[in-house]
């Protein structure tokens, strides 16, 4: 059984080859039959040119001068492809050319009648015996009682017919593998971008996932199709970084109020408590277990603004009015810390929105300025309003943020080492962002270690 390679390379090559030389056939057949076509009516016309000059003669010099002419014409060699034939009203030979060669010859009753009674050429296409060529051959009249039947045969014509189908036959013979070559080497060069893609894709396979597609730079549906494969695992391994970072950071965060609720179990069971030590160990745990409910909650709060990033509820609401109440609700806390807290708002400023969503995102970034400014610090709440935008800045004269840990603040769980002491299981700013994201905003920010910081809100204003 003859093995094809099953592979793109082969069919294009192959496809390419077999519509090439189809092709090629097409036009070789074309050009055959119009060629073919033009010889055969030259050689009609010259067989009606002859008789035309027979007739003229026969005029001037009378049957004896058609004659001699005809024995001039067929000079010697030239009786096997050349005949002539004088034939009466009742079809008998009057004189003919040397017919030695030509005894299969017709003797078509039938066409001498229909020549003398309508007076109209008649062309008859004649089998030579023993030859793959024809003949073509004339009736028609030189007076109105004689006849000449001539022909000639179409071996000359046949001849070049037959060199033009061996010029073919030797062209395609070359150009299959030529063109076969051609074809390949096409091919290979088209599909040089997709065996690299599917090269990488089975290193991907064995979990080298930092391996890319080298791009070309032509720029073609290949390279593209590169970009796309590129694109596509950048994308993977970031969320795949983002996801190992998220489970290190949970199992680190799920991890200290289990071992606390572990420690606290142990120290019942071991020792003989009274029902007060009871109560309070009861108690510790139960707080434990809000803290690590609160934690899963807040992450599935995250989870539920991100997946409705496309689904802002249409609601009017005056972000000005929310900001005031919640510095309001957060000078309580401020003022036991000593801290002075300050709104600089820009009155009646809308966005369209989820209330509870924007007032726990205000609520976070003023909680979060307030717990991490030391004591007689400052925090600042100034909202401008422009043409597009709403513009809420929190600044605080805090600890800050060290440049290392700005790229990742909105990571979910992220913390800074040195806020560890505070309470907090670092979703707060993802929630936050999230909820601007939904809402067509972001959040970004300015800090400075141990100078402070600034998130600044940018809310798309209502129209
Ligand atoms: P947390 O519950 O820990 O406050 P967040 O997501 O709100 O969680 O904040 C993540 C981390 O970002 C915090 O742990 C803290 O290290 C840092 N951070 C947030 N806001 C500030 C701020 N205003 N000043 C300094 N550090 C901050």
């Amino acid at each position: 059984m003859i093995y094809f390679p099953n592979t793109l390379a082969f069919r294009l090559t192959f496809w390419y080859t077999l519509v090439f030389i189809t092709l090629i056939t097409i036009a070789f057949i074309a050009s055959y039959l119009s060629l073919k076509k033009t010889l055969n009516q030259n050689m009609e016309y010259d067989l009606l040119e002859g008789i035309v000059e027979f007739k003229i003669l026969y005029k001037k010099e009378g049957l004896d001068g058609v004659k001699r002419e005809i024995d001039r014409d067929i000079k010697s060699g030239e009786e096997q492809n050349i005949f002539y034939k004088l034939l009466d009203k009742n079809g008998a030979q009057i004189y003919s050319s040397d017919l030695s060669h030509w005894k299969f010859l017709p003797d078509n009753q039938h066409i001498i009648k229909q020549v003398f009674s309508t007076n109209k050429f008649i062309y008859q296409t004649i089998d030579m015996q023993g030859k793959t060529y024809k003949a073509k051959a004339i009736y028609d009249l030189i007076t109105p009682d004689i006849l000449l039947f001539t022909g000639e045969s179409t071996e000359k014509t046949h001849d070049i017919m037959a060199f033009l189908s061996r010029i073919f036959i030797s062209i395609i013979l070359l150009v299959i593998p030529f063109s076969s070559l051609i074809g390949w080497l096409m091919a290979r060069h088209a599909v040089k971008g997709i065996k690299e893609v599917s090269r990488i894709a089975s290193e991907l396979e064995k979990g080298k996932l930092d391996k890319r597609v080298p791009i070309s730079a032509q720029g073609d549906e290949i390279t593209q199709l590169v970009n796309t494969f590129n694109a596509m695992l950048d994308r993977i391994w970031i969320l795949i970084s983002e996801m190992k970072e998220m489970t290190d950071n949970i199992a680190h965060d799920l991890r200290s109020p289990l071992a606390r609720i572990r420690v606290i179990s142990e120290l019942v069971l071991s020792n003989n408590n009274t029902p007060q030590e009871f109560k309070s160990t009861a108690s510790d745990t139960i707080e434990e277990c809000d803290r690590l409910l609160q934690m899963i909650n807040s992450a599935l709060d995250v989870a539920e603004v991100e997946a409705d990033t496309c689904q802002i509820p249409k609601q009017k609401i005056n972000i000005s009015q929310l900001t005031q109440d919640a510095c309001e609700i957060f000078d309580a806390i401020a003022e036991q810390k000593h801290i002075k807290l300050t709104c600089r708002l820009k009155n009646n400023c809308q966005v369209y929105g989820n209330i509870q969503n924007l007032q726990r995102m205000l609520a976070n970034l003023l909680d979060n300025a307030i717990k991490y400014t030391l004591d007689n610090g400052q925090v600042d709440v100034v909202l401008t309003c422009t043409e597009q935008n709403i513009e809420i800045m929190v600044l605080d004269t805090g600890i800050g943020i060290p440049e290392n840990d700005q790229a990742r603040i909105f990571d979910r769980f992220f913390r800074c080492d040195q806020s560890r002491t505070h309470d907090g299981c670092g979703l707060g700013l993802s929630f936050s962002r999230a909820v601007a994201r939904s809402h067509g905003g972001d959040i970004n920010l300015s800090s400075s270690l141990d100078k402070g910081s600034c998130f600044t809100i940018e809310l798309p204003k209502a129209k």
